[in-house]
């Protein structure tokens, strides 16, 4: 039914190919690959030669009923293929970013491939992201865009332990604060120095006051710095601040509060600067959702595969489609682990598995 050997055949071509989010080369090399692809299953292919995302759909009038979306980037530099490429033992393989998710991308085109030619009233699109692991800055409005035109939205992110899909991410804020103030010497004139360190500390406690863990919201000064030696009144610090949202209306508030300390300075003739580094809004499960993953478990039941629902702090591509309101599910490619380090893998035998349930799935949504 499925060509599983073509499958890992393309699988090994695709991991074989570094492709870290700076490493620009290898992600295009990627995306030619999966552009070919589309081509030859007749999906009209759009790419934007500056971010490298890729996009192709079977039709090109809206409403996209499904929307499948994947990374084709990973956490691993330039020489890491060189170093351990593909590899299989038993039901596993192994290689930078067979999970995280090369193979999640190749479900895509191979549902698809399939999907089109049985069931060719499915308006489908495939988009490609060339910058997930990196925040998709640049990436977010594109999808965002397909979003609003799409009724169904599958992330291909790996299937966690057992087959489990994420339903429930949290949303994320990540900012780095500037401060600059006005440096002096501290013993010889220190009423003329005005510090950017008192500012920054200030900011940090007004910050963790937001942490309201009963409600899901986590406030993290992850990393500071500032100053040059004691006795100089800093003139610039900085922090980076991780801030984690079960709730849009906590994600607001926070973002409102930030506005409004960057109105006034604490102490006189210091400036900040906010810079928003990732603005994730939090992917909770709607009606919508609930409902899309009951008709999964039904499917995956006739099918004798059990479903499990994960909620996490992490977020991804899902949290920008799901924040639309359009039912999403992520988690969806095939079941892997160890992300983001060299002992990642895949199962090898969960491919089929989702394969198998989501052709089962998708011509039922239309
Ligand atoms: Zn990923």
């Amino acid at each position: 039914m499925w060509n599983l050997e073509q499958f890992r055949k393309d699988l090994e071509t695709v991991v074989n190919i570094d492709s870290g989010t700076a490493d620009r080369d290898g992600v295009k090399a990627v995306g030619d690959f999966f552009e070919d692809k589309c081509k030859a299953m007749g999906f009209v292919t759009k790419r934007d030669p500056q971010t490298l995302t890729l996009e192709a759909r079977s039709r090109e009038d809206a409403p996209i009923d499904i929307l499948m979306l994947g990374h084709m980037d990973t956490v691993f530099p330039r020489g890491t293929v060189a170093e351990r490429p593909y590899r299989e033992e038993g039901n596993l393989a192994f290689g930078p970013g067979v999970a995280d998710m090369k193979s999640g991308l190749l479900v895509m085109t191979t549902l698809a491939e399939r999907l089109t030619k049985e069931h060719p009233e499915l308006n489908l699109c495939l988009a490609f992201n060339g910058e997930e692991e990196t925040g998709s800055l640049t990436t977010r409005d594109w999808m965002i865009g397909l979003g609003k035109q799409s009724r169904y939205a599958f992330v291909f992110e790996p299937g966690r332990d057992g087959g489990a899909m994420v339903k429930k991410r949290k949303g994320n804020i990540d900012l780095i604060l500037k401060f600059h103030g006005v440096s002096s010497h501290a013993g010889i004139a220190p009423e003329k120095g005005f510090s950017a360190v008192t500012e920054m500390a200030h900011w940090i406690i007004e910050l963790n006051k937001l942490q309201d863990l009963t409600v899901g919201t986590s406030v993290n000064v992850g990393l500071v710095k500032g100053g040059i030696a004691s006795n100089v009144v800093p003139d610039y610090a900085e922090c980076m601040v991780d801030l984690r949202f079960e709730r849009m209306e906590e994600m607001e508030k926070v973002q409102a509060r930030v506005a409004e300390l960057a109105k006034s300075s604490f102490v006189p003739n210091v400036t900040v600067d906010v810079e928003y580094q990732g603005i994730f809004g939090p992917m909770n499960p709607s009606e919508v959702t609930e409902a899309l993953i009951e008709k999964t478990n039904a499917k995956a039941a006739e099918l004798g595969q059990t479903i499990g629902w994960v909620a996490t702090g992490g977020v991804s591509d899902a949290n920008h489609i799901a924040a639309l309101g359009v039912p999403t599910l992520c988690g969806c490619g095939p079941v892997g682990g160890n992300t983001h380090n060299q002992k990642e893998f895949l199962e090898l035998d969960t491919i089929e598995q989702r394969l198998d349930l989501f052709y089962a799935l998708m011509p039922e949504l239309k």
